[in-house]
């Protein structure tokens, strides 16, 4: 027997007219919904006038419905994957089955669609050729700290996904970690009526939501860490240090003189004659 196929299907993330034409075609069609909850989805399916079987499939059932869903599949249903706001798999339930269903040759296609970091991107005026999605910071102290300190050398556009409630905290910390001036875009509901983008300083956001309470789903889309301020950091890194003390580190490394020189040149971005120099001048 022909298996089915599991189609992905991006599905608004407030604004219901921002569905494409194919995905209602494949949620009218689908044998199943799987959706992240049932409830919310129906309001969705209500709208358009698809009546289709739904199940659940979320967080706590990922890996048992996944096995159901694949059986399912296999016997030559299709099966159309949906969750609350935007692309499955996104900060949100799907890779489990979409990695169940590829393990087990069922074939998977996905729908593309409204994705809430794409368009935070495309609003927020920050450089969108090379961007970082980092989705929720990690909850756990030590595991957010580690993330925090990897967006501290980050060069990139870095796009964070946060939850109204924990807004202030995670600004703070991204003011202590990359600092005050840094620019961040809010971009905060959205597609939805209350839509608003400001791109301002880490500071006039802390500002900004100490008179406010934050209200609504939120993108964060910050600015990477600038040439001027990468340039500044290796003259503080270099001037910390005599040239004789940076060479004897490079050396503990387990480096030749040669070879710690050569680094050290690559390192602060001086010539090597003039590390030489320096080091005889000593
Ligand atoms: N799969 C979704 C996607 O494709 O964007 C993301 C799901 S994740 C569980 C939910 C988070 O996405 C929210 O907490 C918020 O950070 C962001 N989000 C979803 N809809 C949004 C909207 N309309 N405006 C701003 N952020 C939104």
């Amino acid at each position: 027997m022909t298996s089915g196929t599991l189609y992905i299907c991006a599905t608004p993330i407030g604004n219901l007219e921002d569905i494409s034409a194919r995905v209602l075609d494949t949620l009218r069609a689908a044998d199943l919904i799987a959706a992240e909850d049932t409830r919310h989805s129906l309001g969705l399916l209500t709208h358009y006038g698809i009546r289709r079987p739904m199940i659940s499939y979320h967080e706590h059932n990922k890996i048992e419905r996944a096995e159901e869903l694949i059986g399912r599949l296999r016997a030559g249903e299709n099966v159309a994957l949906i969750t609350d706001a935007g692309t499955p798999v996104i900060s949100d339930p799907g890779e489990v089955l979409v990695r169940a269903a590829k393990d087990a040759g069922i074939p998977v296609t996905s729908l593309p669609g409204p994705c809430a970091l794409i368009t935070a991107l495309t609003v927020s005026g920050l450089p969108a050729r090379r961007f970082v999605f980092e989705g929720f910071l990690p909850m756990e102290n030590k595991e957010r700290r580690k993330v925090l300190d990897e967006l501290k050398r980050e060069q990139r556009t870095i796009l964070l996904y946060e939850a109204p409630h924990r807004l202030r905290k995670t600004l703070g910390e991204l003011a202590e970690t990359l600092g005050q001036e840094r620019k961040i875009c809010l971009c905060r509901e959205l597609t939805k009526i209350h839509e608003e983008a400001p791109l301002m300083t880490l500071a006039e956001a802390a500002d900004l939501y100490r008179e406010n309470e934050p209200r609504g789903e939120y993108v964060l889309v910050l600015e990477g860490k600038s040439k001027a301020e990468m340039e500044e950091e290796r003259t503080a890194r270099w001037e910390s240090r005599t040239p004789a003390e940076h060479l004897a580190d490079f050396m503990a490394r387990g480096q030749s003189k040669k070879e710690a020189m050569k680094a050290m040149a690559a390192e602060f971005g001086i010539s090597k004659s003039e590390i030489y120099a320096l080091l005889n001048k000593e």
